[in-house]
């Protein structure tokens, strides 16, 4: 594949402070983890003021760590070794194995983080988890919600310098979790998907995240907030679940694109009535682990 990029260095650090030192004092400077993302950016002309590239691997960032309250995993890990590191988290499982085989070989966890591009499921998922990042600048480490973190497409709130060391995944917050992608084959990118987690007991919802993303959404992934507050803290009814597809109908935050296959309305209806259905299979157990 012809690659539409100017680099003319490549960088391999001996450690960390060395790649955050060289990343801060050369602008035109990125990290490279995978090089899957960076493939696609290179392609489209999005890198033509990148001269330098700087290596992250043998760094140390490939790694998980699990306690009672929480999962840490490296940046650099493969996507394809999370599927065995998050193999209770049902949301996280079914965003893994929807991305292409040979794609989870390559592809890093950080990579996919930083991105903040709706059409990567484990950004999706992993908001809808309530993850937090950590970043390292050379000097100090900084812990930031993912939701703080994203604050447009490619643009994720990271100091010059910083380097995504790992993401924390909270175990407890959540006792159902799910992750739904539509996409155009079941090979690769998504239209519209979206994470939901819950913690639902005896009926009620006592805490709801959910993220939506989806490569025809026109923004970085997102947090369905007016839906998630009709519901935090209340008994999941049929009238209640009917409400919340209406605000996701109504809801002002997600924009979808309108092209040659179908309009944005129409996206917006599918997540909807997509939404519903799993708040009316979460009513349906009342609450039981799925
Ligand atoms: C053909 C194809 C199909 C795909 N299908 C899917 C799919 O179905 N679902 C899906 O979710 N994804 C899909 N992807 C996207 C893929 O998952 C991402 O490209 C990948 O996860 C990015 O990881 P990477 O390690 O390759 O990142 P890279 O390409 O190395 O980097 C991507 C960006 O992240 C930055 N970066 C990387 N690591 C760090 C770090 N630790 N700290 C700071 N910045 C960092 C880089 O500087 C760069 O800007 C597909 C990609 C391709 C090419």
């Amino acid at each position: 594949m012809p690659l539409n990029a100017n680099v003319k260095d490549y960088l391999k650090p001996e450690n960390l402070e060395e790649a955050c030192d060289f990343l801060r004092e050369n602008e035109d400077a990125m990290p490279v983890a995978g090089g899957t993302g960076i493939s696609i950016f290179m392609n489209k002309g999005l890198m033509s003021n990148v001269r330098s590239l700087v290596d992250l691997d043998g760094l140390g960032l490939s790694f998980s760590k699990k306690n009672n309250d929480s999962l840490e995993i490296g940046s650099m890990t493969k996507l394809a070794d999370m599927i065995q590191f998050t193999r209770d988290l049902n949301i996280a499982r079914t965003a893994l194995l929807s991305i292409p085989k040979e794609i989870r070989n390559l592809g890093t966890l950080g990579g996919q983080v930083f991105t903040a591009y709706p059409a990567f499921d484990m950004s999706v998922c992993l908001l809808a988890l309530g993850a937090t990042v950590n970043i390292y600048d050379g000097s100090s480490n900084k812990s930031i919600a993912l939701e703080e973190l994203y604050s447009g497409m490619f643009q994720p709130n990271i100091p010059p310098g910083g380097i995504i060391k790992s993401v924390l995944i909270p175990l407890n917050k959540f006792n159902n979790t799910h992750y739904v992608k539509i996409g155009k084959t079941g090979h690769g990118f998504s239209d519209i998907s979206f994470g939901l987690s819950a913690d639902f007991r005896d009926g009620t919802i006592n805490k709801i995240a959910i993220a939506i993303g989806g490569g025809s959404l026109e923004s970085e992934p997102v947090r369905l907030s007016s839906v998630e507050e009709r519901l935090n803290g209340m008994e999941l009814t049929k009238d209640r679940i009917d409400e919340a597809f209406a605000l996701v109908n109504e809801s002002k935050s997600i924009e979808f694109r309108s092209d040659e296959r179908t309009s944005a309305d129409f996206r917006k209806h599918t997540l909807a009535v997509h939404i519903r259905r799993v708040l009316t299979d979460f009513q349906s157990r009342g609450g039981m682990l799925k």
